[in-house]
This record gives C-alpha cells, structure tokens and sequence, in this order.
C-alpha cells in the first residue's frame, strides 16, 4: 500500500514563475495571504524572448517594490535603452523612448525576480514541480503534482504559467489560434558593427512586410546583441515558410544588415517559440481561476511584447484577489470584475494595435507611406503609441 498523500494548503497558488507570475505574488506580499508559487522549471531557466522591457513592466514591478527600478539599473547584466532605430531600405528613423526602456537577458532577469519573491515570508516557491490536473470544487481548487504524492490545495489559482498554459487548457478550455499567434525565434550575436549599448533596432525589409528583424543590445558583451524574427503562424503554414530558413535569408536581402553583422559570430544556437496575441478575449477567469500574462494571451500584435501586460496583469489579478477574500467570494460571477479590468486596462489597447496591424498589412507600400510621414513629429508619436 503506498503512503498516504501529503496535502499543502495555500490561499492562493500561482503557476508559473516568470515575469506575470512573479509580480503578482509580489503584489501579494503584505496581505497576511499564504501564497505558493509553483514552477515546472529549475531557476535560474532561460525563456525564449526578446528581453526588451518597456517602461510599464519596470514602472509596475517599482510600484509595488519601491527599490525595484534602482537596483535593477545597478544589475550589471542590465542596459539601459534611451532611443529606438527603425531600418528600411537604407534609411532610419530613431525615436527617443518616453523615459528609459532596458534590456536584460531572461536567464538573468527572472531569477533577480523570482529570488526577491522568496524574500517574503508569506510566499513559498516550488521550482522544479509539475502540475499535472487542476480540479476546481465547491470550496477549493486542488493540484495534483506529476510523479509526486504531495497534493496542493488553494482557495484561488493563478494560471501564470505562459503560453502553453496548461491551466488555460484545462479550466477555460483554450486552443490554439492560428491567426492569432506568431512562430517567433531568435539568437545572439557577437561582434556586431556600430551596436550602440543605449538603441534598440528593428530592420524591416519589403519581403517580409511589416514583420522586423529586432537587434537587442546585450549588456558587457562583446557588441553583443539579441537578435530574432518572428511571423504569423497561419502565414507559415500557408506559405510553407521555414522559419529558421526566413531568418537567415533576412541578412542576404537586406543591404543594411549584411554590413553590421559582417564580422557577426552567431552564439548559441537559434531558438524558436510561441507568441500567443492579444488581438481577441477569450476566458481568463471562472470560479477559483483566473489567468494572467501570456496564459491569458496579452502580447501586443505589433511589438510582440509581452512582458509588461504580463506583470501589468498579475497586479491587476491580485487587486481582484484581495477583493475575493476580503469578500469570501471566488464564483466565476464575483471574478468576472477581473475581465472588465483587464479590457479597459490591457484589451482594449492591444485590440487597436491588432487592428491597425491588420489594415496596414493590406496597404502596399505602407512602410514607405510611414518613413515618409515620420518626418512629422506628431505623426511619429502616434506611430510610436501602437507599440
Ligand atoms: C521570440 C520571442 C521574443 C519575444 N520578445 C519579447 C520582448 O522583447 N519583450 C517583451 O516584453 N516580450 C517579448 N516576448 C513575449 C514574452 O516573452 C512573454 O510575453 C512573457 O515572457 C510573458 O510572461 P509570463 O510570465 O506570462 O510567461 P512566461 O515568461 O512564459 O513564464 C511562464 C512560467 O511558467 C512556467 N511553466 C510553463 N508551463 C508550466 C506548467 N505546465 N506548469 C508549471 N509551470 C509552467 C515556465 O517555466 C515559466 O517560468 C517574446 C516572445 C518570444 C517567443
């Protein structure tokens, strides 16, 4: 007869420790709430990404952790970014980011993150645990662990757990959208020719339309930088694209690129992934559930950025936590104010960015229309909005 199971008991347990998850337990951190953080990956772990930060995912984690933006400056794997370059055929156009934008590789920034969560005492973190069923029930929900006889209960669950959110999957029964994800990858490169450690780049190129190539400074590297491609899924599969093929080929089409990375070493190799796009609202709450960052698909369909609604939405979740107990209340009913929140304050936006982004794809010669316009101040500046 085997053991008899062991059962760990929290208020809330969050899935998932990345940049959603991590931020929303912090948010947590001085309600008296017994919170667990559950991860499948061991710390520190990599995640496929840009690593771009714009300014809210700093601004969001700073406001619930006064020091935060001070001494991550100070974190010497850190850049900070004050300008953007947009390339396209020979010419550029730098816009000034509103305050500073950094970059930081993930391997890095989710552990600096994930370590200041496990500072408070009320917080404990699981890494290297996989959640293998999640059965909602009148009182509480509760997590079965794969290969593990230990059993989490909770009254509330957070489903931070990414783009294959599992929690997704099996309590709001998500799939996948082609027209409404991207095939993203991406490397690094050393080396580069003229790589300023304060601008980010994206080179577009009239093939690819308005899907860029970005060229992310790398911090203390040898003009080192994060460089990726991504493209819509339901293009890849109709077009037959091989992504990995695409992205190579965009250093031979493009006369800009060939030259900055003619003395380029390619480090590591290339690496692809999912971006689920925030251009539709699907389920992100029920009764003892709610989703948060990519789990509840929040990535601008322009930028393919993600990390700021991801912590922008666990601090909004954990508003709405607060409220469910303060009130005893966790019905799908009760939760559903986490859904008008999260549209004013995150759909809303992203669903503009989708639609500009589908308009502007069936315009020919948009690109050029844009390069020329921008040289108009204030056209620049709504331009630089929808990113
Ligand atoms: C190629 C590429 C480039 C990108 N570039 C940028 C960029 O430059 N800037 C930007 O802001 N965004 C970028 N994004 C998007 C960004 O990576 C995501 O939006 C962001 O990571 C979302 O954060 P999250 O916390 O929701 O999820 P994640 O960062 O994916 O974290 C999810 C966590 O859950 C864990 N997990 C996963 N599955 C399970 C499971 N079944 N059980 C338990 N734990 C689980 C994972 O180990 C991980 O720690 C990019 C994405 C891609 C693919």
């Amino acid at each position: 007869m085997g053991n008899a199971a062991e059962i760990k008991e929290y208020d809330v347990i969050i899935i998932g420790g990345g940049p959603g998850g991590s931020c929303c337990a912090l948010a947590l951190k001085d309600t008296g709430l017994k919170v667990a953080v559950i991860d499948k990956s061991e710390f520190p772990r990599d995640k496929v990404c840009g690593e771009l930060m714009h300014r809210k995912t700093i601004e969001t984690l700073t406001s619930i952790v006064p020091e935060f933006e001070e001494e991550f400056k100070k974190y010497p794997k850190t850049s900070v970014l004050k300008h953007t370059r947009m390339h396209y055929k020979g010419k550029s156009i730098v816009y000034d980011w509103v305050g500073e934008s950094y970059t930081c590789p993930r391997l890095e920034f989710d552990n600096f993150l994930l370590n200041r969560v496990k500072q408070e005492a009320n917080i404990s973190v699981f890494t290297g645990t996989t959640p293998e069923k999640y059965t909602v029930a009148a009182d509480s929900v509760t997590v079965t662990i794969k290969n593990s006889d230990i059993i989490f209960k909770c009254k509330l669950l957070i489903g931070a757990d990414g783009v294959n959110s599992v929690v997704a999957k099996q309590l709001a029964d998500k799939t996948l959208n082609r027209d409404h994800y991207l095939g993203a990858v991406r490397t690094y490169f050393s080396n580069i020719t003229d790589l300023r450690s304060d601008t980010s780049e994206v080179f577009f190129n009239s093939k690819f339309h308005l899907n860029c190539l970005w060229v992310f400074p790398v911090q203390g590297k040898n003009n080192m930088a994060n460089v990726g491609f991504g493209l819509l899924s339901s293009d890849i599969s109709k077009k037959k694209i091989n992504l990995k093929d695409a992205f190579y080929e965009y250093f031979k089409i493009s006369p800009e690129l060939g030259e900055k990375f003619k003395n380029a070493q390619q480090e590591g190799p290339l690496e692809g992934f999912g971006v689920s796009l925030g251009s539709a609202m699907g389920i992100v709450s029920g009764d003892r559930f709610m989703l948060i960052g990519d789990a509840a698909s929040l990535t601008n369909p322009i930028s393919g950025t993600g990390m700021g609604n991801a912590v922008v939405s666990g601090k909004l979740a954990a508003d709405q936590i607060k409220k469910c107990f303060e009130e005893n209340n966790f019905s799908k009913e009760y939760m559903h104010q986490y859904d008008v929140i999260l549209e004013q304050n995150i759909y809303k936006d992203l669903i503009a960015s989708y639609k500009a982004q589908r308009l502007f794809s069936k315009i020919p010669f948009i690109l050029d229309i844009v390069f020329w316009l921008t040289r108009y101040e204030w056209i620049k500046k709504k331009v630089q909005r929808l990113v």
